[in-house]
């Protein structure tokens, strides 16, 4: 028997008992249901190569985050009205605000938790894309989604702790390792002291290698990232500094990203004389858009773009998919992070359904599961299989995909694979 077998027979009874089309168009709601069937057991223990698109600002369980910064006990919750400076329930860790002075409208977390316990579910909320969190305007609500939580998950032992457990558990979760964008957020001691690059690096080099105890293949490699929208004349500034991490850092820092809303910003044609000849490898998000006039992916790939986060609206382009395709560019495809930021109602609609089935080099991955409240990478991969009608085999090819033709780690993979696939036929 084949597994193919096996799993299209459960999705078949997936999809049957749920006739009211709700895992196509709402996953949020449907993933506690999903999570307890055999199929995604199956995916949960399947081999995944690596997760090829996360961004280390909104990788994590906010669940977790909200336990460490309750146990922690210097951290302060923002209660008032939003103002310029501050996000309404936004969390800071003391060591962020200036010579550790509170500012007005912040409480301890601890106390404002004894004084309304249900706080914590307000916090969890606001912290993730929960239903009415991001609706219209989406892009200037999801972004301040970041802003919540970025002064608690930068503090250093709160990030040590949780990073640690992220990496552990994206290992137990079957993957090889990580590429993370990062936007050069400062991690900072409860002194207030900001950490410099080099610290930086070092402390994820210590989390490195307390994850190699167990798992001693996982490798964090991770694509230094400014944002879409800024003036051209700041670029050179940042990619000199990209230049500087890669020299120094070779088998960490691994490339240059613009992140951002690409519908609110500039396009890339825009920066492209800033980022010709940038000196570092390009690996842009590029087409993370369902508009028919952002050309930004013809522009990355024009800048050298070996990857495209996204790649969403390259289905317009026929004539630029065809030259992704000769080019075996990868597509760094986020089915729920689209959906859940509107360029898809219903899943089954998703392009990337038929950038498998042409052939295109596509990899699966979840972009900021903090924010969605989803798994590293099974709930995107096991929606992926129940909507877009695809085989096993188109799973594994994009998990494979993910290894970019490194001969040693795709023989373990297959090594893995077939552990995996003689105990789902068991
Ligand atoms: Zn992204």
């Amino acid at each position: 028997m084949e597994i193919d077998q096996i799993t299209s027979k459960m999705r078949h009874d997936i999809l049957a008992a749920s006739r009211d089309g709700l895992i196509f168009n709402d996953f949020q709601q449907q993933l506690p249901k999903l999570r307890e069937t055999s199929l995604y057991r199956i995916f949960k223990a399947m081999p995944k190569g690596r997760l090829m698109h996360a961004h280390i600002e909104a990788t994590f369980n906010v669940r977790d985050m909200l336990s460490l910064a309750i146990a922690n006990g210097g951290v302060y919750v923002f209660l008032n009205e939003e103002t310029k400076e501050f996000r309404h329930y936004q969390l800071a860790h003391r060591g962020w605000f200036e010579d550790g002075v509170i500012p007005q409208g912040w409480k301890e977390l601890n106390q404002a938790l004894a004084e309304d316990p249900g706080l914590i579910e307000t916090l969890f909320s606001m912290c993730t894309s929960g239903k009415g969190n991001i609706d219209e305007n989406i892009w200037p609500k999801f972004e301040a989604i970041f802003d919540r939580f970025k002064a608690v998950n930068n503090c250093k032992p709160i990030f040590v702790s949780l990073y640690t457990k992220v990496f552990m558990e994206m290992a137990a979760e079957g993957l090889m390792g990580v590429d993370l964008r990062y936007i050069s957020q400062t991690i900072f001691e409860e002194n207030g002291h900001r950490l410099t690059a080099d610290e930086y690096v070092d402390t994820l080099r210590d989390i490195e290698a307390e994850v190699h105890k167990l798992y001693p293949y996982f490798h964090i490699n991770v694509i230094f990232c400014y944002y879409k929208g800024v003036p051209a004349e700041t670029v050179p500034e940042r990619l000199e500094f990209a230049r500087h991490l890669q020299e120094k850092y070779p088998d960490m820092f691994i490339g240059y990203d613009m992140v951002g809303g690409e519908d609110c910003g500039k396009d890339l044609l825009y920066y492209t004389t800033v980022l010709r000849d940038a000196g570092v490898p390009i690996i842009m998000h590029a087409g993370e858009t369902s508009n028919p006039d952002n050309h930004n992916i013809e522009y990355a790939l024009n800048l050298g773009s070996r990857r495209l986060g996204h790649g969403f609206n390259l289905y317009r382009f026929p004539d630029v998919e065809a030259r992704v395709k000769a080019g075996n560019v990868m597509l760094e495809v986020c089915p729920l992070s689209n959906q859940l930021l509107g360029y898809v109602d219903d899943l089954r609609e998703h392009p990337a359904a038929g950038y498998i089935k042409r052939g295109l080099n596509v990899t699966i991955n979840s972009d900021d599961c903090a924010i969605f409240d989803t798994a590293y990478i099974t709930d995107d991969l096991l929606l992926a299989y129940l909507c877009w009608d695809l085989t096993m085999a188109d799973i594994k090819r994009c998990l494979k995909n993910s290894l970019q033709g490194d001969p040693t780690i795709l023989a373990q993979f297959e090594q893995q694979w077939k552990v995996f696939e003689s105990a789902a036929l068991r």
